[in-house]
């Protein structure tokens, strides 16, 4: 797939309803009517990078900020024709044969796009169920305190033969006050004890922000994020950890670390919802080969705000589907992996279960797109972060190349 494909091309990272082309909902053009290809012709001629609303960094930004920087695919902004926007189909979900469950990385290797969050998870039972009901991604970090305990609840999995630790992927991260580079080693050496796992999937530089060690969030500024990286590089190397990615990184922080790795990340765990889609940082990144793990995907549990929203509730009656199920399809159906927690096996098994069968309609998502500019919200903004500007990074902006 390429963005030569046309209109069905990259539709779940791209189409905005109330973005380029003003298209919205199903039925925009018919199979080969004229009006189809006038809007071609005119998203071609350049209105395809104007205006509209696009993604936001922090939570209240609006208007034209956000604007998808890069060449903009064929056909952005018109409805796409798939089976489930064809308007006879009547109001519910579409009921497909099986979507896509996993990211497929270089060398061939899967990612699942349906994680287990472990931040704040204190019951071994509840890692050992949800592996029995089929999670085999995990993510962890040292910073939550817990890596022994999920240890214990996968030991069991882990012993079961010798192709359970290669059916799991597990995620940990190096907290702020461990990116010195023996910081670095001690951090997974830690890790990787507690998990039991022999060796860690992916790798992730937790925050941007270097703290000195053991201080109290006092700024380390003899440690740069090459020398952190490069360090974590070395664990590659020696086989300890298979990819390396980041984590809270903007655009430009995730370009610079392109510059001059020598192992491509080939993710960045962003606050992914459709309250904060973060469509500039998801599509060009992914161009780049780093895709977006989406974090709090059901709203971080401090409050109901997302997960009871009205509109999310509206598409969950129509799907016949439960708010959270709803609200992970949305990411999962534009290629970015959840990793929502939960605890208690109802809602482990409402996370995973039926996620591959069905989809959102192209009006359901437009809906639940609507939330970016109604009601934006970003779940997790500690102090001591500064969220890298929106429109840094990425393809110089048309309105400032064109003087617009
Ligand atoms: P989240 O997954 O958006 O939300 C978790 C909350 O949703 C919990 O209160 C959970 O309750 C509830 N929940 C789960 N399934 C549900 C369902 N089917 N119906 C109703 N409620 C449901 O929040 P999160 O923990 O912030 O994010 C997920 C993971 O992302 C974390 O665990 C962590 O691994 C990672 N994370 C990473 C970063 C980072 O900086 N890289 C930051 C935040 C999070 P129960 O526990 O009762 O099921």
């Amino acid at each position: 797939m390429s963005w030569k494909d046309g209109p069905s091309a990259f539709p779940h990272l791209m189409h905005h309803p109330s973005g380029v082309g003003g298209a919205t909902g199903s039925g925009a053009h018919g199979d080969g009517s004229d009006s189809y290809y006038k809007e071609k012709l005119r998203m071609q001629g350049g209105e395809a990078h104007g205006g509209g609303a696009g993604p936001r960094g922090a939570a209240g930004q609006q208007g034209n900020v956000g604007t998808w920087n890069g060449p903009a695919p064929k056909g952005q902004g018109i409805a796409p024709r798939h089976a489930q926007d064809n308007p006879e189909i009547p109001a519910g979900c579409v009921q497909v044969s099986h979507e896509p469950d996993s990211i497929i990385l270089p060398g061939g290797v899967r990612m699942p796009l349906v994680g287990l969050g472990t931040f704040r998870m204190t019951d071994p039972g509840d890692v050992k169920r949800a592996v029995e009901l089929g999670y085999r991604h995990l993510d962890c970090a040292r910073i939550y305190g817990n890596e022994a305990m999920v240890g214990e609840g996968l030991k069991e999995y882990l012993q079961s033969g010798p192709e359970a630790r290669s059916s799991l992927w597990i995620t940990s991260k190096v907290w702020n006050d461990a990116h010195r580079p023996a910081e670095v080693v001690k951090s997974v050496n830690a890790t990787l004890a507690d998990l039991g796992c022999g060796y860690l999937d992916l790798l992730l530089i937790h925050w941007p922000d270097a703290w000195v060690p053991g201080g109290q969030e006092e700024p380390d500024s003899s440690v740069t994020i090459q020398e952190t990286y490069t360090a974590m590089e070395r664990l590659v190397d020696e086989g300890r950890v298979r990819f390396l990615g980041v984590s809270n990184f903007g655009l430009a922080q995730v370009e610079d670390v392109l510059s001059w790795c020598k192992h491509k990340p080939i993710v960045n765990q962003i606050e992914l919802h459709p309250m904060l889609p973060q469509r500039k940082l998801v599509g060009v990144s992914l161009r780049k080969g780093v895709h977006s793990v989406a974090y709090s995907p059901l709203g971080h549990g401090v409050s109901k705000e997302l997960l009871e929203h009205p509109v999310v509730t509206k598409v969950a009656k129509e799907t016949g589907k439960s708010n959270a199920q709803v609200l992970l399809k949305w990411n999962v159906q534009r290629g970015v992996a959840v990793i929502p927690k939960a605890t208690g096996e109802a809602h482990l098994r409402e996370n995973i279960e039926g996620m591959f069968d069905w989809k959102l309609t192209w009006d359901q998502k437009s809906a639940l797109d609507e939330l970016e500019k109604t009601d934006p919200k970003r779940f997790v903004d500690p102090a001591f972060h500064q969220w890298e500007d929106a429109e840094t990074g990425g393809a110089a902006k048309p309105s400032l190349v064109f003087g617009l």
